[in-house]
């Protein structure tokens, strides 16, 4: 079985991936709060999980991977969108879980498994709150209940900071009714324009780390493999969700392997709604950039360095992948063609390819091997090559491919004089073949085939298209 590798951010330390049931590994990613468009730097970590819980599928098994990933859908920002628009609560969000569907599946990631939504999960937060306090890690003042932070020693431990330095280093909300200025909130009051359920502290809703925990632990167990986000997240939300898991479920051990994301970066500055520096994927996919093209360059930059999106990259990425997708197309990668050679036992990965993507999720290595791999030319050749695009995501169905690979077509810009001299060409060729001549036909095929101009005949009718070699230079000499 493959070896994966990841860096573990509990431990600080790359290391062989284990999970605790190879029939059910388990991963757990938070998710959006859903009151807006996702911003391209909410799409990070949404690619890189959808690329590991990809390679996970590889080695366990499609039916052998449970991916979880929450929607924060009761939040005091959406209740202040609410309030600004008059619109209802339930609207905003749902609308917002649709857009967030569509976007995020034009980036190719393909859904979790679960994707429970805080608000359906009310009653295990209570019972996990209920049961803190009763375990004297939390406490209830003026309506609001309490995470007690000195209760858990190791309280922390992800972020490696001592509660003296938080204290220090946070802006930490200052509430009178806190024991300690770490002290985080499980519960809140809520007044009557304000979503709120029954609990034995009075109606309320929950504070933000508690879903994680009560979901985590309902859909996954007391332990699980897998935990992920952005490394912004790290703290308070990761250290304060460990908290409380751990105290409530002692017997467990939560997530093994921690994994972050770093930032998404404009500037040298992580992208954010609240610094109004972002744009949405929306708006790169309204602007005409293919889905795919944004995954690309993802991909291209490993998930534990910063990343900056920028047009060099965008151009980049657009000329490689249709170049890629134009390698397959024009060697008939057709989806009877992928039947053919999964049934021959040809669809194969390619082990450089995958060994590297093992290794701690290292995407751009694994696209440096896919270069060399696009060099085969026939489809067999071609199979561990567009066995490695469907591990990154950057193409799922088969039928597809013409139109990824046309998209070539209509974007690489033609100069006028090449169109001309090629069509003289296929009118040449034509009167050849009409003449017999099939001495100045195959001329001129071969001439076409050094400039790589993909020919096709339909009905006596030849058309053409720039191929994945093309090379306009060839037909200088005729221009
Ligand atoms: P939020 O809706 O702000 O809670 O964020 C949802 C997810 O996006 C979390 O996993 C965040 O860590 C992640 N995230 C937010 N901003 C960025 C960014 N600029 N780059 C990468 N990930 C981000
Ligand atoms: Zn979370």
């Amino acid at each position: 079985m493959t070896t994966i590798r990841l860096h573990n951010t509990k431990t600080r330390r790359k290391e062989e991936f284990i999970p605790l049931d190879p029939e059910n590994v388990r991963m757990y990613v938070c998710g959006p709060t859903v009151y807006d468009r996702a911003h391209l730097g909410n799409a990070r970590p949404v690619v890189v999980f959808d690329v590991l819980y990809r390679l996970l599928r590889h080695v366990y098994g499609a039916d052998h991977v449970t991916y979880v990933r929450n929607f924060t859908d009761v939040d005091d920002k959406i209740n202040a969108r609410a309030a600004a628009t008059g619109r209802d609560i339930r609207d905003i969000t749902d609308e917002t879980i649709d857009w967030y569907h569509a976007d995020m599946e034009a980036l190719g990631t393909l859904r979790p498994d679960q994707e429970p939504r805080a608000t359906e999960f009310i009653a295990p937060m209570v019972a996990m709150i209920a049961d803190l306090v009763a375990k004297g890690h939390a406490y209830e003042a003026e309506g609001h209940v309490l995470f007690a932070v000195e209760s858990y020693a190791n309280y922390g431990a992800l972020s490696g900071r001592s509660i003296d330095d938080m204290i220090a280093g946070a802006r930490v909300e200052v509430a009178p009714y806190k024991r300690n200025p770490m002290d985080f909130v499980l519960w809140k009051p809520s007044d009557d324009q304000t979503p709120g359920w029954d609990s034995p502290w009075g109606r309320g809703r929950p504070g933000w780390h508690i879903e994680c925990s009560a979901m985590s632990y309902e859909l996954l167990g007391a332990s699980f493999d897998i935990h992920g986000g952005g490394n912004d997240l790290q703290f308070p939300h990761h250290e304060n969700e460990i908290a409380q898991s751990a105290c409530a479920h002692p017997e467990g051990e939560f997530a093994r392997y921690w994994l972050h994301n770093e930032m998404l970066q404009v500037e040298g500055k992580k992208m954010s709604k609240s610094l109004g520096n972002f744009f949405t994927v929306r708006d790169l996919l309204d602007q005409g950039v293919p889905g795919e093209v944004i995954r690309f360059v993802m991909l291209g930059t490993h998930y534990g360095k910063p990343m900056d999106w920028t047009e060099v990259k965008r151009a980049e990425a657009e000329a490689t992948l249709r170049k890629w997708y134009g390698v397959l197309h024009s060697h008939g990668m057709t989806p009877d063609a992928v039947a053919a050679l999964k049934k021959a036992g040809k669809w194969v990965m390619d082990s450089e390819f995958l060994g590297v993507l093992a290794n701690d999720l290292n995407t751009h290595g694994a696209m440096a091997r896919l270069h060399v791999l696009a060099k085969a030319r026939t489809a067999a050749g071609l199979a561990p090559f567009a066995v490695g695009l469907e591990v990154l995501g950057l193409i799922d169905d088969w039928t597809a491919l013409p139109a990824l690979a046309g998209k070539a077509v209509a974007e690489r810009a033609v100069e006028g004089w090449v169109d001309e001299v090629v069509v003289n060409l296929l009118d040449k060729r034509q009167a050849a073949r009409a003449a017999k001549d099939f001495a100045t036909a195959d001329q001129v095929r071969d001439l076409l085939n050094a400039a790589g101009v993909q020919v096709t005949d339909v009905a006596g009718q030849a058309s053409w298209q720039p191929g994945p070699d093309f090379d306009p230079s060839k037909l200088e000499d005729l221009r």
